[in-house]
């Protein structure tokens, strides 16, 4: 990675809080390492999660019917976006990696950090259907992220044998949507039932994220099926071209966890990098 800027975007409410000691020890371990950071607190901020019409300025182009997607789409290319959503953007526009710190909540980010990717990942800015500048070809392309969280439940409650499903399905939609807008994801950092290990136990989750992060530009993203792999066009319904699902006959697995072929889901492969 040549670039050193981080952003840690940090969705908890007390900063005594392990996920603030764990914002706190990337920080500390990335300036060590030479990056600027730059941290977006969401709830030091009052961030407003909410979307609404207030996020442009101006008239609308359809006040009759608002469709936001379209109208932000409209106001970025315009110059037209509130203050508090074009701050945020050019944060991720310095960055070349952005960690997002959270605790897993209802199986998945809490909604201040929803709220945050509905309203700074705009229309042109973060994807464009249009122009076909998604997943591997979207904006944030040569950018990579990475999700970093806790969770009340222990390790074994997300294996896919456990009470609360395989991680890698909950993965998936919080990874696939940032991928969307081109970022390359690192494998998440997951910190299974914090409140309930002991001490220890704690103190070697830190220490393990610290010493992560002294390499981390050295390694590789998740794999996604690459965007050249499907039909990108409405008459090809945007699916798996024929010649991939040829090659895919009489396999076991399928090829990710949402490209899974109506077979078995690959294992961990929103959890680790291919080899
Ligand atoms: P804390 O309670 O803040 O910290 C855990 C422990 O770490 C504490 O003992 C604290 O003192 C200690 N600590 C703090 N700083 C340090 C430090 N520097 N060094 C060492 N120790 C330290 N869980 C699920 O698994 N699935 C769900 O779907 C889910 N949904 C939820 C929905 C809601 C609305 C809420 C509120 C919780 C939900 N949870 C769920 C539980 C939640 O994910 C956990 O409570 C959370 O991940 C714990 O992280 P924390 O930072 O709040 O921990």
């Amino acid at each position: 990675m040549a670039g050193r800027n981080a952003l840690i975007v940090l969705a908890h409410s007390e900063k005594t809080s392990f996920n603030h000691a764990m914002a706190a020890a990337a920080s500390s371990a990335l300036r060590d390492k030479g990056w600027e950071v730059t941290i977006s607190d969401l709830y030091a901020m009052g961030f407003n999660a909410v979307i609404s019409r207030g996020d442009i300025t101006g008239p609308p182009k359809n006040p009759e019917h608002f469709v936001y997607e379209m109208e932000v789409g409209q106001a970025w290319r315009e110059g037209r976006l509130s203050s508090d959503i074009v701050t945020e953007q050019k944060k991720i526009e310095a960055a070349d990696l952005v960690i997002f710190q959270f605790p897993l909540h209802w199986f998945g980010m809490p909604a201040i950090l929803k709220g945050w990717l509905d309203r700074i990942l705009t229309e042109g800015f973060a994807y464009s259907m249009a122009k076909a500048c998604v997943y591997d070809q979207g904006p944030f392309k040569k950018k990579k992220a990475m999700l970093s969280f806790t969770t009340g439940g222990m390790g074994s409650t997300y294996s896919p044998s456990g009470i609360n499903g395989d991680m890698n399905v909950l993965l998936w939609p919080m990874q696939v949507a940032l991928h969307f807008c081109g970022f390359q994801m690192l494998a998440p950092q997951i910190c299974y039932g914090v409140r309930y290990v002991g001490p220890e136990v704690r103190a070697q989750m830190l220490s393990a994220w610290k010493s992560r992060l002294s390499t981390v530009e050295q390694e590789k993203p998740l794999s996604f099926i690459p965007t050249s792999c499907f039909e990108l066009s409405p008459a090809g319904g945007f699916m798996l071209k024929r010649e991939v699902l040829a090659k895919q006959e009489g396999k076991q697995q399928g090829l990710t966890v949402g490209q899974h072929l109506g077979k078995a889901v690959p294992p961990d492969g929103q959890i680790r990098a291919q080899e």
